[in-house]
């Protein structure tokens, strides 16, 4: 492949995982595609990360995005992993279909990596072909994007390329490639591939890289592996509460899809659920609903485990020491984990000072939520608009909320008890309002609008992309011109099902 030269302007590649020994990755170049065409280039991360916009949508620079030219200073790679998917043990995995292209420097002096996800088929690839459709890429992009607007740690999107290629699907579908930006693409399976190899060399060279890339101030504890873990929970526990808060399943927990530094990664069949229900799942692979939206807390918490399992030689050379050590961690998940969610949710409810943090309230609007099939995102929303005061009998200003229920008199009791305990609060009511707003979005990239988008798309209309896009940067403002997009699907609208498309 060439190799052009590039003007550092463009691309200021300054790689360390490439630095690591050879068996953590296989070098490879993406392979190239017939028919690139630039659909959409992220121009706000292209901006924090050094990158001239204009540049980028040249063709030289779409061909770096698609992987038909590699930049100068880029090492691409193929990362190896493991992991348990669904709770089944697989010792290879690896990048099968995507190609670390190298790291840049934010403008927040954060490293990044530029990853091409459908860049090819690598030594990992098995029986795939490397390839993704443009559905999941929207998908991703749409996703992670809106992810970052609601200020959830999270990969972001920095292009979409289609590619000219049709794959082989259920059907004959058009290819596309992902430009991908993450501050790491470790996971925990990365450390279950040495572990399970017994390569205490590669777990500690990992561990090390890790702490120095994502951890630093582990580095100030006495155990700095054991403060490693430490981080990698509070993160993991943050990130879970965050996913809960906004009605977000992932969809595919598998511990080679959880990111070290606790960011959402690697968005399959993934959904922000309409309806609240904790039993929520939406993918098509997951029958025994193990993702289930209200089991998340639970399987992050397993994946911690195997995460801690991997580094116990690290830990302490006494395995009784270690596992005693790394299991008294583990088991302060859960209170962390419900500390974060608890004042989320507070917040949701218009709890501020959060000396009563009204979790039997919230738990209270959420069971009366599934008894009569609520939608999440517009229940919260409606709540924020409501004053702590009742109006009079003949204004219903509380009508847009309870009409969102079966049984309106059931929230109508549920707000005189919100009500009073408002009062106990003494907060100011426009302070309420203005902090609820800004943690109860009006706009989640609703599973509807994603496959319009992905329809549209198939056609070669690529507005509907745009437009969602827009709309979704700014997910708690009211955006009266868009007031639609905040609507759940219509009955013949309703997305029951999502799909990994790999
Ligand atoms: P996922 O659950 O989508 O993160 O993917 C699980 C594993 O399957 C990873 O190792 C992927 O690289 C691999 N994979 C998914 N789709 C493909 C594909 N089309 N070709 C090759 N490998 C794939
Ligand atoms: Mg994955």
């Amino acid at each position: 492949m060439n190799i052009i030269p590039v003007c550092s302007k463009h691309f200021e590649f300054d790689n360390t995982y490439s630095r690591l020994p050879e068996r953590f990755y296989a070098r490879l170049d993406p392979t190239p595609v017939p028919q690139p065409n630039l659909i959409k280039v992220n121009r706000l991360l292209a901006s924090h990360l050094g990158l001239d916009l204009d540049f980028l949508k040249t063709p030289a620079g779409t061909n770096i995005l698609v992987g038909n030219q590699v930049p100068e200073g880029a090492e691409p790679l193929a990362m190896a992993y493991a992991g348990h998917q669904f709770g089944g043990w697989v010792p290879q995995l690896g990048d099968g279909r995507a190609v670390l292209i190298g790291e840049v420097i934010g403008s927040d002096g954060r490293r990044h990596d530029i990853h091409l996800k459908g860049a090819g088929r690598t030594p990992f690839s098995r029986g795939g072909d490397g390839r993704a459709w443009i559905g999941p890429v929207l998908r991703e992009y749409i996703l992670c994007e809106a992810m970052a607007a609601l200020s959830i740690p999270t990969t972001r999107a920095l292009a979409v390329v289609t590619t000219g290629e049709t794959l082989i699907r259920e059907s004959r579908l058009p290819g596309a490639v992902l430009a991908r930006v993450a501050s790491s693409h470790i996971r925990v399976g990365t450390f279950q591939y040495f572990s399970a190899r017994q390569d205490i060399d590669a777990l500690r060279l990992l561990s090390d890289y890790v702490i120095d890339r994502h951890y630093p101030e582990a580095r100030q504890s006495p155990n700095v592996y054991l403060a490693l873990l430490e981080g990698v929970i509070a993160r993991q526990a943050n990130l879970i509460a965050n996913w809960m808060g906004v009605g977000f399943i992932h969809g595919v927990m598998n511990t080679d899809n959880m990111s070290i530094a606790g960011e959402t990664i690697d968005y399959g069949p993934c959904a922000f659920m309409d309806t609240y229900h904790p039993e929520m799942v939406f993918s098509s692979i997951d029958q025994m609903g193990r993702y289930a939206y209200g089991n998340q807390p639970k399987i992050a918490h397993w994946n911690l485990s195997c995460f801690a399992s991997s580094i116990l030689p690290l830990i302490d050379e006494n395995v009784e020491v270690a596992v005693e050590a790394v299991t008294d961690k583990l088991n302060r998940f859960p209170e962390q984990y419900y500390n974060i969610r608890d004042l989320k949710f507070a917040s949701k409810i218009g709890f501020l000072n959060h000396q009563d943090n009204g979790a039997d309230l919230v738990q209270e609007l959420l069971d009366c939520m599934v008894t009569n099939k609520v939608d999440f995102t517009l229940a919260f929303r409606r709540l924020c608009d409501l004053s702590s005061r009742k109006g009079s009998e003949n204004n219903s200003p509380d009508e847009p909320f309870t009409l969102l229920f079966e049984d309106c008199l059931a929230a109508e009791g549920w707000l005189v008890k919100w009500r009073e305990r408002l009062v106990q609060e003494g907060q100011n009511e426009l302070d309420r309002q203005k902090i609820m707003r800004a943690t109860n979005p009006a706009y989640i990239p609703r599973n509807h609008r994603v496959e319009q988008v992905i329809s549209a798309a198939l056609g070669d209309d690529f507005k509907p992309f745009y437009k969602l896009l827009d709309i979704l940067a700014q997910p708690y403002d009211d955006q009266p011109k868009s007031i639609e997009f905040q609507n759940p699907p219509l009955p013949d609208e309703i997305v029951r099902e999502t799909f990994c498309g790999t």
